[in-house]
């Protein structure tokens, strides 16, 4: 069957368009001054998904009470939906049955976007090496910064934020490249990286290979 003219004309649209943010946007994003803004606002106003799995998720509460208050670091707009945020705290046991949740619910969350494991249970599984609990939340999703603890004080996860800022700071702004399909080639590079390093697919598979 026959192409629709109109489909050639949209196809060959995306194309330069796609070619466009990645040959002249990708380059002008990466420029020094606009780099440090675009990282700058990113890192100052990161929304955490409301998730919590167990009792870290109490510490996370508390970091957002007035004695701690994570609002200084710019992170205390904890928000309803995946897709409003940017940021997931992994704060408690993750079952192999809440695994794939917490996978939706990350793949949900609009790129960029970051994860920090809190707590020894996120991390590792904690003390539960038992049938039901899964060893480490990396095993579903990317893991940004690792928080020890059992349960880490809050401001052990206002340490991991800022190493977290830290990260944010370093990374190429052309990370995240979008096609007009939605697709987007995430590529974690960070000053100082010599190579790119592993993309969202490369991710996938590590994840495959070590679930
Ligand atoms: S690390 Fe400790 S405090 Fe945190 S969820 Fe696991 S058992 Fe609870």
């Amino acid at each position: 069957m026959a192409e629709h003219p109109e489909g050639i004309v949209l196809t060959t649209v995306d194309a330069i368009i796609n070619s466009v943010r990645r040959n002249v946007a990708a380059p002008l994003l990466d420029v020094a001054p606009v780099k440090f803004g675009v990282n700058w606002a990113r890192k100052s106003a990161l929304w955490p998904m409301t998730f919590g799995l167990a009792c870290c998720a109490i510490e996370m509460i508390a970091a957002g009470s007035s004695r701690f208050d994570i609002d200084r670091f710019g992170a205390g707009v904890f928000r309803p939906s995946p897709r409003q945020s940017d940021l997931i705290i992994i704060a408690g046991t993750v079952t192999l049955k809440m695994g794939p949740v917490v996978r939706r619910v990350f793949d949900q969350m609009p790129e960029p976007k970051w994860a920090i494991a809190m707590g020894a249970c996120a991390s590792t599984g904690g003390p539960f090496d038992s049938y039901s609990t899964m060893q480490g939340v990396d095993r579903v999703i990317p893991v940004d910064v690792y928080i020890p603890g059992c349960p880490p004080r809050p401001e052990a996860l206002l340490y991991g934020l800022m190493r977290l800022q830290d990260i944010i700071m370093k990374e190429s702004p052309s990370a995240y490249i979008f096609d007009s399909d939605g697709t987007v080639h995430r590529q974690r590079r960070l000053e100082g990286d010599g190579e790119a390093t592993a993309s969202a697919d490369e991710t996938d598979e590590l994840i495959a290979a070590n679930s």
